[in-house]
């Protein structure tokens, strides 16, 4: 299956090589309007390709996406010094109304998969550019948080992530909501669990993963600059799922008609992904609490998006 990837910087590339590292495709095809970067980035991730799976990757111009069944979205541009937020966000809009419209002229049937931050606002941009359905534009959200709220439950248990099932809702960014009331393990209640194995997960320890997956951006964007590696796995992971029509849930944002009374918002939810994109959305049980802390989330994003106008 061929994968093209818009914007080879930190993301786009990072997506490219855990898409070649894990056999998630047998073509990647990377654009940017730094020809010379897409095709430093091709060839160096085509190295990477005798140690892992056969694909073929190469970089070119909008025309080399043709025939591709996901094409993924990481360009932008960078905040410039003392520049807003709201600023920022409408440059991206407008790189990526640009974007989407080649994209769409070129793989007219392709799903696209939205990766550039603000993730949620810039998912409902591209469904707006695209005048695709809903499902066929899918932002990679709270892929990403997900894995994060997993990995620091599992470390505090002694259990593999994988068998953790906990999900991170709503925005991607300071507004998300860890699901806490439905994190489980096996059969048991993630507290149930904790308690059973002596690992009670105190106040405490809950306020130190909700900082740990709230905060991990920021901590890593202090460290190294920005942050790839995860997202990257992220996205190979929600491209495998097209790929091989895995009908596997995992949460991700598309503009949903309704959450907690917020109307068409882009946000993540457990989605249910195959070959056609997303096919269905869990309406996940919350606890008092957590409800409103989602409505919040939706109507902050909402908010977000009525300021670009
Ligand atoms: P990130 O860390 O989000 O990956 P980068 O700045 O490393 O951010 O990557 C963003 C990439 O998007 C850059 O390589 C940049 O050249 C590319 N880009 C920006 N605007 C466009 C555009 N209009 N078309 C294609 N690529 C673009």
């Amino acid at each position: 299956m061929k994968v093209g990837i818009v914007g080879a910087g930190m993301v786009g590339s990072a997506a490219g090589y855990a898409l070649a590292l894990r056999g998630g495709a047998s073509e990647v095809v990377f654009v940017d309007y730094k020809p010379a970067l897409a095709l430093a980035q091709a060839e160096d991730v085509a190295h990477a390709v005798p140690f892992a799976h056969p694909c073929k990757i190469s970089a070119g111009e909008y025309d080399a996406l043709a025939g591709a069944v996901v094409v993924i979205l990481a360009a932008g541009v960078p905040q410039k010094p003392g520049e807003s937020r709201l600023s920022l966000l409408a440059r991206n809009a407008g790189v990526f109304a640009d974007v989407v419209g080649r994209v769409r002229s070129a793989a007219p049937d392709a799903i696209l998969l939205v990766a550039s931050n603000p993730v949620d606002i810039m998912t409902e941009v591209a469904l707006r550019a695209s005048g695709l359905p809903a499902g066929r534009v899918i932002g990679s959200g709270t892929i990403l948080d997900t894995a994060r709220f997993r990995s620091l439950l599992g470390e505090h248990l002694g259990i593999a992530p994988q068998s953790v099932h906990a999900y991170v809702l709503g925005e991607h960014g300071d507004s998300e909501v860890l699901a806490w009331s439905s994190a489980r393990v096996g059969t048991e209640s993630i507290g149930r669990f904790a308690a059973q194995i002596g690992a009670a997960i105190t106040e405490d320890i809950r306020a130190r993963i909700d900082e740990g997956v709230r905060r991990a951006a920021y901590r890593i964007i202090d460290g190294k600059g920005a942050t790839w590696y995860g997202i990257g796995a992220g996205l190979a992971r929600i491209v495998q799922a097209i790929r091989d029509d895995q009908r596997t849930v995992l949460s991700c944002s598309i503009v949903t008609p309704e959450v907690q009374g917020v109307a068409d918002v882009a946000l993540s939810l457990p989605r249910l992904i195959g070959r056609a994109g997303v096919l269905a959305t869990l309406d996940p049980s919350l606890s008092p609490e957590e409800a409103t802390a989602l409505r919040r989330s939706a109507e902050i994003l909402k908010d977000s998006v009525a300021g670009l106008g």
